[in-house]
């Protein structure tokens, strides 16, 4: 048998849920259909399952994306302000842990049941371990499933990225944009640590643990990402907030710039009348701005052979710009979001709606619009999400 609805939500993560409770809050017949035994398996696992369900600074400058402005008119609609209403309206407590960074105080299970209540309150179904075999459009849609063939006047794409297939993460949207006709920007994983080259990895990966503060830079000039904040060096390579946050810039064979110790004059005590000029007094100078191991490991790979003002200016320089050329990514597995994605080109800002295909929506990750870590992307899924819900 054949079902009629008004709005098929494909994905039951944070920006279908959101979708799904925006239309059904407008009396629209709304579906979600999720092929996992749950919804919002990714809200339950993100911000080590606190959840970082926004960012209280939140504007389109905080997201890549290949149209910039894209993001600018979803998050207009719907702002910070709006989930934080919500999340209040369910007694859910939340503290902002830095950088404006909102995090629930007890567990991410609170902003799923949130959702599944919103969503239940105005009468959305909810269908979990749905495969969906096929859409297809005759005039309105007929989206096959594992569980009979319902017919929609709307679609929504919600089904997320590529990151944590674990977890569930398919290529479905791509699929579906591709099987449209819709231009997709290159999927690239972002927000994931760097692996060193094989030199890089014998130069430093001893220091597997050390955590120090860097702003580091990646990216071409149209497209630079700028971030101060920690980094760490793994037994593979880089990560940490400042090497996630720059990963999303990052394109294989260009090179990071990393400051490790910003702000800092490190060897003006050795240019110091009468001051001794050494490695010991080098890393002595170095231990006051970076962790002991680390100060070590610097002036044993940089230390000049004489230490003359112009070796000492040197070093100060490499200290403030040292480049690293990172082999690769950790790749999906290890990656929080999927950058690139269905092409804003092809979708209208203020509904998400597909240009060519009336009915069609995309929302989410699925999208080209990536956040930087720290709650961004959750506010695209929550604003994408509603700008759709209000007109499926
Ligand atoms: P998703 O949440 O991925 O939801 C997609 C849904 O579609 C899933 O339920 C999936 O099961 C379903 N689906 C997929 N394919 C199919 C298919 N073929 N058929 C049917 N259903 C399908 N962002 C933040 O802002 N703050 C954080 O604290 C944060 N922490 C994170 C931690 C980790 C470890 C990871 C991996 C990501 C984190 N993110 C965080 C990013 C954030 O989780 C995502 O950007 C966000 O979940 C995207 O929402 P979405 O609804 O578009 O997709």
């Amino acid at each position: 048998v054949t079902q009629r609805i008004d709005v098929a939500v494909l994905g039951g993560g944070a920006a279908g849920m959101m979708c799904a409770l925006e239309a059904g809050r407008r009396g629209r017949r709304v579906v979600v259909f999720d092929h996992a035994e749950k919804i919002g398996k990714k809200i339950l696992i993100s911000g080590g399952g606190r959840c970082n369900f926004t960012n209280i600074h939140a504007r389109a400058e905080n997201f890549l994306s290949e149209n910039p402005h894209f993001a600018k008119s979803a998050l207009a609609r719907f702002t910070p302000a709006d989930i934080i209403a919500m999340i209040e309206k369910h007694g859910i407590r939340y503290h902002e842990k830095t950088l404006g960074q909102l995090f629930c105080d007890r567990s991410a299970m609170d902003v799923v049941t949130m959702l599944e209540r919103e969503c239940a309150e105005v009468g959305v179904r909810v269908r979990v371990g749905v495969r969906i075999l096929s859409v297809v459009r005759d005039g309105e849609f007929r989206v096959e499933t594992s569980e009979g063939v319902f017919r929609a006047e709307s679609v929504v794409i919600a089904t997320g990225g590529l990151s944590i297939p674990k977890m569930g993460a398919t290529g479905f949207g791509y699929g579906i944009a591709e099987q449209f006709g819709l231009r997709i920007i290159e999927c690239r994983p972002g927000l994931v640590p760097l692996v060193f080259s094989a030199d890089d990895r014998e130069r430093w990966c001893a220091l597997s643990g050390v955590s120090t503060e860097v702003v580091a830079t990646a990216g071409a000039a149209k497209r630079r990402g700028n971030f101060r904040e920690k980094m760490l060096v793994t037994h593979r390579g880089l990560s940490g907030p400042a090497i996630l946050q720059v990963s999303s810039y990052w394109r294989p064979g260009e090179a990071i710039e990393l400051d490790i110790a910003p702000g800092a004059s490190v060897m003006a005590p050795l240019l110091e009348r009468n001051a001794r000029r050494d490695s010991g007094a080098a890393t002595l100078a170095l231990r006051a701005v970076l962790p002991g191991r680390m100060a070590e490991r610097w002036v044993a790979l940089n230390e000049p052979s004489d230490w003359t003002n112009h070796s000492l200016a040197g070093m100060e320089r490499g200290l403030h710009a040292w480049r690293v050329t990172p082999a690769g990514t950790e790749g999906y597995a290890k990656a929080e979001v999927t950058a690139g994605g269905v092409d804003t080109a092809e979708l209208d800002a203020k509904t998400m709606q597909s240009r060519k295909v009336q009915g069609l929506y995309f929302i989410g990750e699925v999208v080209d619009v990536t956040g930087w870590l720290g709650g961004y992307n959750f506010q695209w899924a929550w604003a994408s999400g509603f700008s759709a819900g209000q007109v499926v």
